[in-house]
């Protein structure tokens, strides 16, 4: 899951990228309202933290050229403290959830966990396929009743089949949502994941849709057979 965060004070921002990338998630950053409304209608995140109070052009405005744009990412909005009249305004500019400012980093995870999964179109914070449990709380991936030991992309890209599970996923979406802009990307290294996750589990779980994708195949849905 990749997330662009848009916070201009530069400690606020370090932190809860700390937390947000600690819980396993992508993250990229902007520290204005102009390089956030470029990447935001540019780059496919799965869900933006929108600082309201910005430079360059305000958050308010921003969500509102996204939506406008056609954009429907989750988008979760930091307001300052008691101000009730930018919630109103930013629920009806297009925004999912508000947190007001100060909150605990817990809080804005459990927010975005809440967002991300309901974006999916999954009830419980649990994602099963098959002998696989994805806890979106702890971030870790469940094989029968003993945890997965997996490195961080290899998390990435189970964790995204997983919220996509019976859904064809193309090799650019998975690369896309696991890696941060700033880095080298390579399509062709999700082969390489793949063929280690496989390892990891059953290895028909993940069907190969031929020039399409992958599919996380769950045992006793109409996609899988
Ligand atoms: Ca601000």
């Amino acid at each position: 899951m990749r997330l662009l965060l848009v916070e201009d004070e530069p400690l606020l921002a370090a932190q809860l990228r700390d937390a947000l990338t600690g819980a396993g998630y992508v993250v990229d950053g902007a520290q204005d309202g102009l390089e956030a409304e470029y990447q935001g209608l540019n780059e496919p995140y799965d869900l933006v933290v929108l600082d309201l109070g910005l430079p360059g052009r305000d958050g308010l405005t921003v969500l509102r050229n996204w939506r406008q744009a056609g954009q429907s990412m989750p988008v979760l909005i930091l307001t300052a403290r008691d101000n009730w009249h930018d919630k109103v305004v930013g629920i009806d500019a297009g925004a999912d959830d508000y947190l007001a400012k100060p909150f605990h980093a817990e809080e804005l995870l459990a927010r975005v966990r809440a967002l991300l999964r309901r974006a999916a179109g999954h009830a419980s914070a649990d994602i099963c396929c098959g002998p696989l449990r994805l806890d979106t709380r702890q971030a870790r991936i469940w094989l029968d009743d003993a945890p997965l030991e997996l490195t961080s992309h290899e998390y990435r890209v189970l964790a995204y089949l997983l919220m996509h599970r019976d859904e064809t996923v193309s090799r650019t979406e998975l690369t896309e949502h696991i890696y941060a802009q700033d880095f080298d990307r390579d399509s062709n290294t999700i082969e390489v994941f793949i063929a280690r996750l496989r390892r990891k589990i059953p290895a028909d779980l993940i069907q190969t849709v031929r020039g399409l994708g992958y599919r996380l195949a769950c045992p006793g849905t109409a996609a899988a057979r």
